[in-house]
C-alpha cells in the first residue's frame, strides 16, 4: 500500500495547524510548528489569498493527513458516509473514527495514529478474539479490542499495565491492566470535538 513517507511536521506546517502527528513531541517546545508556523518552502512566508475552493481543499488534506488516509480510502469514507443516514460530514468523521488504528491511538495504547497503526499492522491486537493487522478495520459497537495474548509480557505492552487511563471518549472503554477494550458506542461530532475540521467545506468539495 502506498505510503507517506516525508516529514510529518512538514504537514503540519503546509496546513498552517498543528495536527498531532508525532505523539509527545507534539506538546514540546521542539514542536516544529511551534518554532515555525509559516508553510514550507521557499514562499512559505508569502501571503495567499485563498479562494472558497483552496479553502475547501486545506480541509480535505487536512482531514485526510490526521487520520493518515490517503486520496482514494479516504473519498470511500465520503461516499459510504454519503449513502448513511443522517448528517454527511459527521458520518465521515465517525467512520474515520472507526477506524482500528485510531480506536487504539484513542485507548492510549499508541503515542500517535502512526504509531497505533505501525502496532496494528505489525499483529499485536485481536478483535472479538480474532487477530486483525487492518489498520483501517471498522470497529462496531460492542467488539472487543485485546492485545494478544503471546504479546502481553512484552516490554512495551507491560508499560501499558501500569498506566492511568487518562481522558478516555466516552464511547471507549480501555482497562491496561488486562490490555482489554471495548467500543461501547458511535462516536459522535461531539466525540471528536479535538479534531479541528470543518466537515462540512470537505462535503461541499466532493459534491461539485
Ligand atoms: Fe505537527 Fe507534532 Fe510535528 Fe508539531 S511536532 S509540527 S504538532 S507533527
Amino acid at each position: 500500500m502506498a505510503k507517506y513517507t516525508d516529514s510529518k511536521c512538514r504537514l503540519c506546517r503546509r496546513e498552517g495547524a498543528k495536527l498531532f502527528l508525532k505523539g509527545e513531541r507534539c506538546f514540546k517546545p521542539t514542536c516544529a510548528f511551534e518554532r515555525r508556523p509559516v508553510a514550507p518552502g521557499q514562499h512559505g512566508m508569502a501571503r495567499k489569498k485563498i479562494s472558497e475552493y483552496g479553502l475547501q481543499l486545506r480541509e480535505k488534506q487536512k482531514c485526510k493527513r490526521i487520520y493518515g488516509v490517503l486520496e482514494g480510502q479516504f473519498r470511500e469514507y465520503f461516499e459510504k458516509a454519503d449513502r448513511m443516514k443522517g448528517i454527511t460530514g459527521e458520518n465521515m468523521l465517525s467512520l474515520l473514527e472507526r477506524r482500528l488504528d485510531n480506536v487504539i491511538f484513542r485507548m492510549g495504547v499508541g503515542s500517535s495514529r502512526s504509531q497505533a497503526r505501525q502496532l496494528v499492522t505489525h499483529g499485536h491486537f485481536t478483535v472479538n478474539g480474532k487477530k486483525v493487522n487492518i489498520a483501517s478495520y471498522c470497529v462496531k459497537v460492542g467488539d472487543v479490542i485485546a492485545v494478544k495474548e503471546n504479546k502481553k509480557d512484552n516490554k512495551y505492552f507491560a508499560e501499558i499495565k501500569t498506566m492511568k487511563v487518562g481522558s478516555m471518549p466516552k464511547w471507549l472503554e480501555f482497562d491496561p491492566e488486562n490490555l482489554t477494550g471495548k467500543i461501547l458506542a458511535n462516536p459522535t461530532r461531539e466525540d471528536v470535538a479535538d479534531v479541528s475540521i470543518k466537515e462540512n467545506m470537505i462535503v461541499e468539495l466532493y459534491s461539485k
